[in-house]
């Protein structure tokens, strides 16, 4: 009898492994064609410094408008781009539109802060990119300082040099550069000291830990990005009680649903219009 079931269950999860298999088979297919036929879009997530009670800026966050399977969140799409590498492509476009976002921002005569955008670790594989860049740089006229390049530790863990060497470009080039995530993977120290960061995100586990009465962890990265006169920024906050938390023990920026979650181009702009302050 234990055998029977034993197999039955055996044959469940192939099957289950199959349509997954086939799922992420059609999505690598369509991943390949969705930048030329436009499927991508970013959205863009307020961040509020709370010692000055203004809108510091917005990050833009990649959503994909599947023709069929409606709009498909980047933990979904974004590690198979990796996988195939699809992924540089992807980053590259995102760049271009957040240049092209903002061009059009100072056109319209709108200040929407520093926008940031994220580029995945394999992307700093790859000192190519850099050409890329800077061709978009002088294609596109802007102020680079009101970009920000979101990293994550896991960019280094493979080759440290290469990483630091691509990052040390970008910064040369006059990005910001800030370091998202922290202490969620494998957390060096190190990385602050050799790395040209100017802003640190604290993972939102540790933003978590603040509703559950855990405040050490919180406290001593918060410290640390002090000391190290770097920006801090706390990822999603969602309740008062964190955003009251984060304000008395000096965090400098949240970012969170209990401010806004990522908003369409045209949300963002009434938000920053509208924007007063956060209590
Ligand atoms: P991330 O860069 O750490 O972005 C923060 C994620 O947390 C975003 O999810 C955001 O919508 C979500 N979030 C913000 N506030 C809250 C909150 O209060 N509560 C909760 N539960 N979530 C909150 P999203 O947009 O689904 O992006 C997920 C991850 O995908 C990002 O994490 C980033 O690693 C990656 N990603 C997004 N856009 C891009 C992109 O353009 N390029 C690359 N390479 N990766 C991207
Ligand atoms: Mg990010
Ligand atoms: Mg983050
Ligand atoms: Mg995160």
């Amino acid at each position: 009898r234990a055998k029977i079931k034993g197999k039955n269950s055996f044959c469940f999860f192939n099957k289950d492994l199959y349509e997954k298999n086939m799922k992420r088979l059609s999505i690598e297919e369509d991943l390949n064609k969705a930048i030329k036929k436009n499927e991508f879009f970013l959205v863009y997530q307020p961040k509020i410094n709370i010692k000055s009670n203004k809108v510091e800026g917005f990050e833009a966050l990649i959503r994909w408008n599947h023709p069929s399977k409606g709009i498909i969140p980047p933990m979904e799409f974004i590690p198979i781009a990796e996988q195939t590498g699809l992924i540089r492509e992807i980053d590259f476009w995102v760049m271009e539109e957040v240049f092209t976002q903002l061009k059009s921002w100072e056109k319209k005569g709108i200040d929407m802060g520093v926008i940031s955008l994220n580029i995945s670790p394999n992307q700093l594989k790859d000192t190519k990119i850099i050409n890329r860049v800077k061709k978009l740089i002088k294609e596109i006229y802007i102020d680079i300082n009101k970009i920000q390049i979101e990293i994550t530790e896991n960019m280094f863990i493979e080759s440290f040099e290469n990483a630091k060497d691509i990052v040390l470009k970008l910064k040369e080039l006059g990005f910001k550069i800030s370091l998202d995530d922290f202490g969620k993977g494998y957390s060096s120290l190190n990385y602050l000291k050799w790395l040209p960061i100017d802003v640190l995100k604290i993972d939102k586990s540790f933003v978590d830990g603040i509703h559950n009465d855990e405040y050490e962890l919180i406290d001593l990265i918060i410290s640390l990005a002090h000391r190290l006169k770097l920006e801090i920024v706390a990822e999603g906050v969602e309740y008062y009680d964190q955003y009251e938390y984060l304000k008395n023990n000096k965090c400098d920026v949240i970012q969170g649903y209990y401010i806004a979650k990522p908003l369409s181009i045209e949300d963002a702009e009434k938000f920053i219009v509208n924007f007063t302050n956060v209590d």
